[in-house]
């Protein structure tokens, strides 16, 4: 298969309009990274045209090197403390029903920076005290204590993402382990939280190594799931091994709900925050989450 060219159901589209361009002036003025950018996503365009962005706290260099991420590997310096009402802020000015929050992995902080998650998190529920927040959460090298900080502050949505098959999680994501991930997620679960994960393909995964990963998943208690073709940021990342056809897709979110998910948005441009509020309205069917996840004594 012919990999140098991009198939036409992956172009993306441009960037445009006024709702684009405010999402760009708040961004550089509120001093926010964003995974939209710094994971080069091909969804930019239509994100931010539509007024949405995901934020990336905790600065915008990782400690890790994952061999499929575009953002950039390091040591990094600041822990921003002013960073949480800014997002707070900007979530605000966006005027989000439905914000998603990632942020890089800080394994040199001795909690992994899960304060500042849980500082995030109530910062924008303090100042936007209706709208869902979902996050999207490194693995804190499976540590429950701080997986426990972050569910503390109560995320309507708890998303960690396996990204891919159990085999291949070594070259794809060097320092994660496939179990550690599904232990974060497992964990979540069994505090009462709405669980989401997705996954990549196009990475050299076998068609019985896709179905069983959905398979676990949905057993750990995944509600939602996001699949995906993967794209090499550049030459230095893995290859991709093939374009998945858009009727895999269909094929994958059908076996996805016949094995238990209750929401799967799979093609070739989706990605986890991509139409991250349309995915909880159909998991929820309501607009809030807020008040429907049970936490007991976290
Ligand atoms: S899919 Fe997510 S990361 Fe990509 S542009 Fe949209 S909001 Fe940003």
């Amino acid at each position: 298969m012919d990999t140098t060219r991009k198939p036409a159901w992956l172009r993306a589209k441009l960037p445009s309009g006024p709702a684009y361009n405010a999402v760009r002036g708040l961004v550089d003025g509120h001093k926010l990274h964003t995974v939209c950018q710094s994971a080069q996503c091909p969804n930019l365009g239509e994100c931010w045209s539509r007024g949405t962005a995901t934020v990336m706290i905790l600065g915008n260099i990782c400690t890790r090197s994952c061999n499929f991420c575009a953002i950039q590997t390091g040591k990094p310096t600041e822990l921003d403390l002013g960073e949480p009402a800014r997002v707070a802020d900007a979530v605000a000015t966006m005027g989000l029903r439905h914000c998603v929050i990632t942020s890089v992995a800080r394994d040199e902080l001795a909690d992994g920076g899960a304060s500042v998650w849980a500082a995030t998190i109530r910062a924008i529920r303090h100042r936007n005290p209706s709208t869902a927040i979902e996050v999207l959460v490194p693995d804190f090298k499976g540590r429950t204590e701080d997986i426990d900080t972050v569910l503390g502050a109560r995320p309507d949505i708890f998303n960690h993402n396996v990204e891919t098959v159990e085999r291949l999680q070594r070259p794809v994501r060097v320092q994660a382990r496939y179990d550690r991930s599904r232990g974060v997620l497992r964990h979540a679960r069994g505090r009462g939280f709405t669980v989401k994960t997705g996954i990549m393909l196009g990475l050299g995964e076998r068609r019985e190594e896709v179905e069983q990963t959905l398979r676990d998943l949905a057993g750990d208690g995944v509600s939602i799931l996001t699949i995906g073709q993967y794209l090499q940021p550049t030459k230095q990342h893995l290859p991709v091994d093939r374009w998945v056809p858009p009727e895999e897709f269909v094929h994958w979110k059908q076996f996805g709900l016949s094995v238990g998910f209750g929401v799967v948005e799979s093609g070739a441009m989706v990605r986890s925050s991509y139409h991250a509020d349309e995915q909880s309205l159909k998991y929820t069917g309501e607009e809030h989450l807020n008040t429907h996840n049970a936490l007991s004594g976290a």
